[in-house]
Protein backbone atom coordinates (compact mmCIF):
# COMPACT_ATOMS: atom_id res chain seq x y z
CA UNK A 1 0.00 0.00 0.00
CA UNK A 2 2.79 2.53 0.67
CA UNK A 3 5.56 0.36 -0.76
CA UNK A 4 4.73 2.75 -4.17
CA UNK A 5 5.17 6.06 -2.17
CA UNK A 6 1.54 8.71 -2.62
CA UNK A 7 0.93 11.52 -4.43
CA UNK A 8 -0.58 14.70 -4.22
CA UNK A 9 -4.07 14.19 -5.90
CA UNK A 10 -6.22 17.25 -5.09
CA UNK A 11 -7.53 20.02 -2.80
CA UNK A 12 -11.13 19.45 -2.56
CA UNK A 13 -12.83 23.64 -1.56
CA UNK A 14 -16.69 21.47 -2.22
CA UNK A 15 -18.54 18.23 -2.13
CA UNK A 16 -18.47 18.41 -6.20
CA UNK A 17 -14.42 18.40 -6.27
CA UNK A 18 -14.29 15.43 -4.46
CA UNK A 19 -12.71 12.61 -6.72
CA UNK A 20 -14.90 9.40 -8.03
CA UNK A 21 -16.17 7.28 -5.07
CA UNK A 22 -14.66 3.95 -6.38
CA UNK A 23 -12.00 3.29 -4.00
CA UNK A 24 -11.72 2.87 -0.63
CA UNK A 25 -10.36 5.70 1.52
CA UNK A 26 -8.90 6.92 5.52
CA UNK A 27 -8.98 10.14 6.46
CA UNK A 28 -6.93 12.60 9.21
CA UNK A 29 -8.11 14.82 11.53
CA UNK A 30 -6.91 16.94 13.74
CA UNK A 31 -6.32 20.19 15.79
CA UNK A 32 -3.85 22.62 13.68
CA UNK A 33 -0.46 21.60 14.63
CA UNK A 34 -0.66 18.19 16.25
CA UNK A 35 1.98 16.79 13.92
CA UNK A 36 -0.79 15.97 11.22
CA UNK A 37 1.39 17.07 8.36
CA UNK A 38 4.41 15.42 9.92
CA UNK A 39 2.90 11.89 10.34
CA UNK A 40 1.23 11.53 7.05
CA UNK A 41 4.56 12.26 5.66
CA UNK A 42 6.16 9.41 8.05
CA UNK A 43 3.32 7.61 7.26
CA UNK A 44 4.27 7.75 3.44
CA UNK A 45 7.46 8.48 3.23
CA UNK A 46 7.80 11.39 1.76
CA UNK A 47 9.37 14.67 2.88
CA UNK A 48 6.98 17.46 1.47
CA UNK A 49 3.93 15.60 0.77
CA UNK A 50 1.42 17.43 3.50
CA UNK A 51 2.43 20.69 4.11
CA UNK A 52 4.08 21.17 7.48
CA UNK A 53 2.06 23.92 9.40
CA UNK A 54 -0.64 24.46 7.02
CA UNK A 55 -1.08 28.17 6.84
CA UNK A 56 -4.57 29.51 7.48
CA UNK A 57 -5.38 30.05 4.06
CA UNK A 58 -4.90 26.30 3.46
CA UNK A 59 -7.23 24.73 6.46
CA UNK A 60 -10.59 24.62 4.38
CA UNK A 61 -8.99 21.94 1.45
CA UNK A 62 -9.48 18.77 2.05
CA UNK A 63 -6.08 17.31 0.52
CA UNK A 64 -6.52 14.13 -1.48
CA UNK A 65 -3.61 12.10 -1.77
CA UNK A 66 -3.37 8.90 -3.77
CA UNK A 67 -1.51 6.00 -2.59
CA UNK A 68 0.59 3.25 -4.24
CA UNK A 69 -2.37 1.01 -4.70
CA UNK A 70 -4.93 3.85 -5.99
CA UNK A 71 -6.52 3.91 -2.42
CA UNK A 72 -7.09 7.54 -0.91
CA UNK A 73 -5.46 8.61 1.86
CA UNK A 74 -7.51 12.13 2.89
CA UNK A 75 -6.01 15.12 4.89
CA UNK A 76 -8.69 16.90 6.28
CA UNK A 77 -7.96 20.64 7.48
CA UNK A 78 -7.14 20.98 10.98
CA UNK A 79 -8.93 22.87 13.38
CA UNK A 80 -9.46 24.71 15.93
CA UNK A 81 -7.45 27.68 14.60
CA UNK A 82 -7.55 30.24 17.39
CA UNK A 83 -7.31 33.07 14.68
CA UNK A 84 -9.58 31.42 11.78
CA UNK A 85 -12.64 33.96 10.98
CA UNK A 86 -16.28 32.87 11.95
CA UNK A 87 -16.99 32.38 8.30
CA UNK A 88 -14.36 30.46 7.37
CA UNK A 89 -15.00 28.16 10.60
CA UNK A 90 -18.88 27.75 9.64
CA UNK A 91 -17.69 26.82 5.68
CA UNK A 92 -15.59 24.09 6.90
CA UNK A 93 -17.89 22.42 9.54
CA UNK A 94 -20.25 22.28 6.60
CA UNK A 95 -18.09 20.86 4.02
CA UNK A 96 -16.74 18.55 6.98
CA UNK A 97 -20.49 17.56 8.05
CA UNK A 98 -20.72 16.63 4.16
CA UNK A 99 -18.04 14.98 3.54
CA UNK A 100 -18.33 12.81 6.79
CA UNK A 101 -21.81 11.79 6.42
CA UNK A 102 -21.49 11.49 2.44
CA UNK A 103 -18.62 9.84 1.78
CA UNK A 104 -19.84 6.07 1.50
CA UNK A 105 -16.32 4.63 0.49
CA UNK A 106 -14.46 6.28 4.00
CA UNK A 107 -13.37 3.51 6.00
CA UNK A 108 -12.16 5.03 8.87
CA UNK A 109 -10.96 8.47 10.20
CA UNK A 110 -7.51 8.69 12.60
CA UNK A 111 -8.51 11.44 15.07
CA UNK A 112 -4.94 13.28 15.92
CA UNK A 113 -4.31 13.85 19.18
CA UNK A 114 -1.29 15.34 20.62
CA UNK A 115 0.01 13.21 23.77
CA UNK A 116 0.85 15.95 25.54
CA UNK A 117 -2.58 17.51 25.72
CA UNK A 118 -4.86 14.31 25.49
CA UNK A 119 -8.62 15.22 24.23
CA UNK A 120 -10.18 18.47 24.21
CA UNK A 121 -13.79 19.83 23.76
CA UNK A 122 -12.23 20.82 20.19
CA UNK A 123 -11.54 17.30 19.53
CA UNK A 124 -14.91 16.00 20.94
CA UNK A 125 -17.05 17.79 18.93
CA UNK A 126 -14.90 16.12 15.77
CA UNK A 127 -15.62 12.75 17.57
CA UNK A 128 -19.70 13.58 18.22
CA UNK A 129 -19.97 14.60 14.42
CA UNK A 130 -18.46 11.20 13.54
CA UNK A 131 -20.90 9.20 16.05
CA UNK A 132 -23.62 11.15 14.16
CA UNK A 133 -22.32 10.23 10.70
CA UNK A 134 -21.91 6.80 11.86
CA UNK A 135 -17.83 6.79 11.09
CA UNK A 136 -15.26 4.22 12.79
CA UNK A 137 -12.87 6.64 14.23
CA UNK A 138 -9.17 5.62 15.88
CA UNK A 139 -7.09 7.61 17.89
CA UNK A 140 -3.96 8.48 16.83
CA UNK A 141 -1.74 9.85 19.88
CA UNK A 142 1.20 12.21 18.21
CA UNK A 143 4.33 13.48 19.48
CA UNK A 144 4.91 10.60 22.28
CA UNK A 145 8.03 11.34 22.23
CA UNK A 146 7.49 14.63 24.19
CA UNK A 147 5.56 12.51 27.30
CA UNK A 148 7.64 11.22 30.13
CA UNK A 149 6.66 7.27 30.93
CA UNK A 150 5.48 8.44 33.76
CA UNK A 151 2.69 10.35 32.21
CA UNK A 152 1.34 7.79 29.85
CA UNK A 153 -0.28 6.08 31.79
CA UNK A 154 -2.53 9.16 32.69
CA UNK A 155 -3.17 10.45 29.20
CA UNK A 156 -4.23 6.71 28.23
CA UNK A 157 -6.56 6.68 31.23
CA UNK A 158 -8.32 10.26 29.73
CA UNK A 159 -8.37 9.21 26.26
CA UNK A 160 -10.11 5.91 27.27
CA UNK A 161 -12.24 7.41 29.38
CA UNK A 162 -13.48 10.21 27.29
CA UNK A 163 -13.49 7.38 23.96
CA UNK A 164 -15.83 5.44 26.12
CA UNK A 165 -18.73 8.02 25.51
CA UNK A 166 -18.30 7.78 21.74
CA UNK A 167 -19.74 5.15 19.86
CA UNK A 168 -18.07 5.53 16.85
CA UNK A 169 -14.67 5.14 18.11
CA UNK A 170 -12.68 2.26 17.40
CA UNK A 171 -11.06 1.31 21.70
CA UNK A 172 -7.66 0.37 19.82
CA UNK A 173 -5.14 3.73 20.71
CA UNK A 174 -2.27 4.56 18.68
CA UNK A 175 1.01 6.17 19.80
CA UNK A 176 3.00 7.43 17.46
CA UNK A 177 5.67 9.92 17.70
CA UNK A 178 7.02 11.08 14.13
CA UNK A 179 10.45 12.17 15.52
CA UNK A 180 11.28 8.69 16.33
CA UNK A 181 9.39 6.75 13.79
CA UNK A 182 7.35 5.39 16.59
CA UNK A 183 4.05 3.83 15.59
CA UNK A 184 4.56 4.36 12.17
CA UNK A 185 4.49 0.48 10.96
CA UNK A 186 1.81 -0.39 13.35
CA UNK A 187 -0.39 2.60 11.87
CA UNK A 188 0.43 1.29 8.54
CA UNK A 189 -0.50 -2.17 8.86
CA UNK A 190 -4.38 -0.85 10.28
CA UNK A 191 -4.79 1.44 6.99
CA UNK A 192 -3.69 -1.78 4.78
CA UNK A 193 -6.09 -4.25 6.78
CA UNK A 194 -8.60 -1.34 5.88
CA UNK A 195 -8.33 -0.90 2.38
P1 LIG B 1 -0.04 19.99 11.68
O1 LIG B 1 -0.45 21.44 11.81
O2 LIG B 1 -0.95 19.12 12.46
O3 LIG B 1 0.14 19.54 10.27
O4 LIG B 1 1.35 19.86 12.46
P2 LIG B 1 2.83 19.72 11.87
O5 LIG B 1 3.03 18.40 11.24
O6 LIG B 1 3.14 20.92 11.08
O7 LIG B 1 3.66 19.69 13.24
C1 LIG B 1 3.56 20.75 14.17
C2 LIG B 1 4.86 20.82 14.98
O8 LIG B 1 5.02 19.63 15.76
C3 LIG B 1 6.10 20.90 14.11
O9 LIG B 1 7.00 21.78 14.71
C4 LIG B 1 6.64 19.48 14.10
O10 LIG B 1 8.04 19.43 13.92
C5 LIG B 1 6.26 19.00 15.49
N1 LIG B 1 6.08 17.54 15.53
C6 LIG B 1 5.31 16.80 14.69
N2 LIG B 1 5.38 15.49 15.01
C7 LIG B 1 6.22 15.38 16.05
C8 LIG B 1 6.70 14.27 16.84
O11 LIG B 1 6.38 13.10 16.65
N3 LIG B 1 7.54 14.58 17.86
C9 LIG B 1 7.93 15.85 18.13
N4 LIG B 1 8.74 16.03 19.17
N5 LIG B 1 7.51 16.90 17.41
C10 LIG B 1 6.68 16.69 16.39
Amino acid sequence: LFAGGAEFLKGVVAMDGLPPDDRAEVCFAGRSNVGKSTLINALTGRKALARASNTPGRTQEINYFTLGDGHYLVDLPGYGYAEAPVDVVRRWQALLKAYLSGRATLRRAFVLVDMRHGIKPVDEEIMALLDTSAVTFQVVLTKADKVKEKDRDRVLRQVREKLSKHPAAFPEIVQTSSEKGQGITTLRAIIAGLA
